[in-house]
């Protein structure tokens, strides 16, 4: 189980990467959205660190809650609501302590919510297609982190079917989904800080 100090590591980590990559997730979502993917993440990840004290002296689940609602109400686009549902649910359905295995389960009931806000699901190019890869690798004892990375890559070639993107058509071909890119950020971020 995480202490104070481990989780404040764990969230400035997380939120640290996605910022640090904020120029990069606007590119990506230059060439395929509306060039503000990163833009809208590191708001709602500036915010997060805002209250990282807070929400480091929450038990997980509790932390996770406060990190969703605040990504709802601060990163706004489509992936505001969508990671502030990824994180509301994997906070809800988080046992404390946690193992690897209730991980896996909770992270998978998290992406069937965000499916279901989304109205979409894997294989649309959109951050489903990492965030389902990492929960099957969770579950299966693969590398989290390297199973976002590559999932991330598989995006690449893939034609969107949900959000701006898809707007594009065949047009979406051959650029990697910035939500995919974000996740990917994300999950890499939170195995090194839990390793
Ligand atoms: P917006 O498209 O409103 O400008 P962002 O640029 O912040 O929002 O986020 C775009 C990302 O959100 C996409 O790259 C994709 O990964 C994700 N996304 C968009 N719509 C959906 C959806 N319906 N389901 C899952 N993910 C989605
Ligand atoms: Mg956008
Ligand atoms: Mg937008």
């Amino acid at each position: 189980m995480l202490d104070v100090d481990g989780r404040r590591a764990l969230i400035e980590t997380v939120a640290r990467a996605v910022i640090d990559h904020a120029d990069e997730l606007t590119q990506l979502d230059q060439a395929i959205g509306d060039g503000d993917h990163g833009i809208n993440m590191k708001r709602g990840l500036e915010a997060v660190l805002a209250d990282l004290d807070g929400l480091a002296q929450k038990p997980m689940p509790e932390a996770l809650k406060g990190i969703g609602m605040t990504l709802v109400m601060k990163v706004g686009g489509a992936s505001g609501p969508l990671y502030g549902t990824l994180a509301m649910t994997l906070g809800k359905e988080l046992p404390e302590p946690a193992d690897r295995a209730a991980l896996a389960k909770a992270l998978a009931a998290a992406i069937e919510a965000v499916k279901a806000r989304g109205k979409s699901d894997v294989g649309q190019k959109t951050m489903l297609d990492v965030l389902a890869p990492v929960a099957a690798a969770l579950a299966d004892g693969g590398d989290p982190a390297r199973a976002a990375a590559e999932a991330a890559e598989a995006t690449v070639p893939m034609r969107a079917v949900r959000g701006r993107a898809s707007f594009l058509g065949d047009r979406s071909i051959g650029h990697m989904d910035p939500g995919a890119r974000s996740s990917a950020l994300i999950v890499a971020a939170a195995a090194a800080a839990l390793s």
